[in-house]
């Protein structure tokens, strides 16, 4: 895994957009690291008074969440998929009209809300609308993980010519780097382009690519052939490795790129198998240098991976006030679920669990905005974010009894939603590997 060249934060202000009617104000002067905030009394804000944060992050938290709570609280949980297609365009839209995809690009002069991504505010972003609502993280972070290449990596020409669109929400995004048998081993990759003149022709297949069939524009990482080479993976054996990949910004329509399959999954939300069969792309629309396309996909996940852990966090959040307001709620044996100390006991395991992973994850994020390389801390992060939020979820479901597992209860929407993060953007047993590897890296070094 790439190590992380990222700066400090951003350089310009990023508080949210212009607050909703709803919004809470800030206390003045509640900037500095440990002021109180004026939402620190709501249980789901109130780490928004730990150090990892400065006020903007604080203004914008608060903000996004008045937001959620008005724009998407009686939303509709689609799952046909056209209602699903439909549902996660009006999704980018609204927070593309509103402002919030401002801070999942990079570069004030391109629609961003800062020069340089700030993981902070992506990963408050992420927590606070998996709270609320899965499809509209989803359709937030998949602009960001989708245009993170251009961000990370795009000339200033290409910046400008996707991003402002990304940012207003009139772009859709996706990211595809996966194939049917190169998913955990990306250095398996087989989809291919070979260089014609001012050209890359893409031949091969992409896998399990979120807006796969609604995105406007999508990266695509390749392996790249010198001129003159066969077309297209099949013709020649397999080839393994990571140093000949290249990354091509390929827009929807191209000819030879169409979509093979719409994939459905236990949380509806757009997917899809792409086929490139001779399709024909500009070398302008190549990100970075030739064959660096794998280190260009490395330093986007290194950005998103930690915010992957913070949408767990969300989801983990909701289902422990889901649990308590239940247990609060339902009477048995004469008392109240939660007066049972079989009950206090799991709630407090839940949250427990909830406060460790906010911890790994802003750590992670806050060490990533000071410019350090997050490796260790982001693999943490979503390890125990992810996997916690798996236990968190399932033991909402079980405070609820029979009503858990019912089609429509929240607790069995994030029972669904929970699973995939455990398996993308690098499996839990991924996710191991990397922490172990950098143990015994660093203890090597420390041992001379
Ligand atoms: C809902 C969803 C959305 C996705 N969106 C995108 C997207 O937008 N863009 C994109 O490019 N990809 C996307 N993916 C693909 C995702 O990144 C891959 O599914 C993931 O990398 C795992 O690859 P795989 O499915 O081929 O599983 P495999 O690589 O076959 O792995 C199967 C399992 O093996 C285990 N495993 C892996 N490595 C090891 C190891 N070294 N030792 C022991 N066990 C191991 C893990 O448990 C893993 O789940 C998405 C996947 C899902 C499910």
């Amino acid at each position: 895994m790439s190590s992380n060249p990222s700066p400090a934060a951003g350089t310009t202000p990023t508080a949210g957009p212009t607050p909703t009617p709803t919004s809470t104000p800030t206390t003045p002067g509640a900037s500095g690291p440990h002021a109180p905030s004026a939402a620190a009394a709501d249980p789901a804000l109130d780490h928004l008074d730990w150090p990892f944060f400065e006020g903007r992050h604080r203004r914008f938290a608060e903000s996004l969440d008045a937001w959620a709570r008005a724009a998407l609280a009686e939303a509709p949980h689609p799952h046909d998929r056209a209602a699903v297609d439909a549902r996660c365009r009006d999704l980018v839209r609204q927070l593309g009209r509103d402002g919030w995809l401002r801070h999942a690009v990079a570069g004030v002069a391109h629609g961003g809300a800062s020069d340089v991504l700030d993981t902070r505010m992506l990963c408050l972003a992420r927590e606070t609308l998996a709270r609320h609502d899965g499809l509209a993280d989803f359709a937030f972070a998949m602009q960001g993980l989708g245009s993170g290449a251009i961000s990370l990596a795009g000339t200033d020409e290409q910046r400008a010519r996707w991003l402002p669109r990304v940012a207003r929400g009139e772009a859709i995004a996706a990211f595809a780097l996966s194939e049917p048998d190169a998913g955990s081993d990306v250095a398996a990759m087989q989809c291919a382009a070979r260089i014609e003149g001012d050209h890359a022709v893409l031949d091969g297949t992409k896998t399990w690519i979120s807006n796969g069939g609604i995105a406007d524009v999508y990266v695509v990482f390749v392996r790249e052939h010198a001129s003159g080479a066969p077309a297209g993976a099949a013709a020649e054996a397999p080839r393994r490795g990571t140093r000949d990949i290249g990354a091509y910004v390929v827009e929807a329509g191209t000819p030879g790129f169409e979509i093979a399959e719409r994939l459905d999954v236990i949380a509806p939300h757009p997917l899809a198998t792409l086929r490139f069969a001779n399709c024909r792309v500009p070398l302008a629309q190549r990100l970075g240098p030739a064959g660096e396309g794998f280190k260009i996909a490395m330093r986007t996940l290194d950005v998103f991976r930690t915010s992957v852990a913070a949408a767990a966090l969300g989801f983990a959040r909701r289902a422990l006030a889901e649990g308590l307001d239940r247990s609060l709620a339902r009477r048995m044996f004469d008392a109240r679920l939660a007066d049972f100390q079989l009950t206090q006991a799991r709630l407090a395991q839940m949250a427990t669990t909830v406060d460790a992973a906010a911890l790994l994850t802003y750590r992670a994020a806050w060490r990533r905005d000071q410019g350090h390389a997050v490796t260790r801390e982001a693999a943490m992060a979503k390890l125990a974010a992810t996997e916690g939020a798996q236990q968190v979820i399932d033991a909402a479901v079980q405070l609820f009894g029979g009503q858990g597992v019912r089609s429509g209860e929240t607790v069995e929407r994030l029972y669904r939603e929970i699973r995939a993060l455990r398996i993308y953007e690098g499996a839990s047993e991924v996710q191991q590997l990397i922490i172990g590897r950098e143990l015994v890296r660093a203890a090597t070094q420390a041992g001379g």
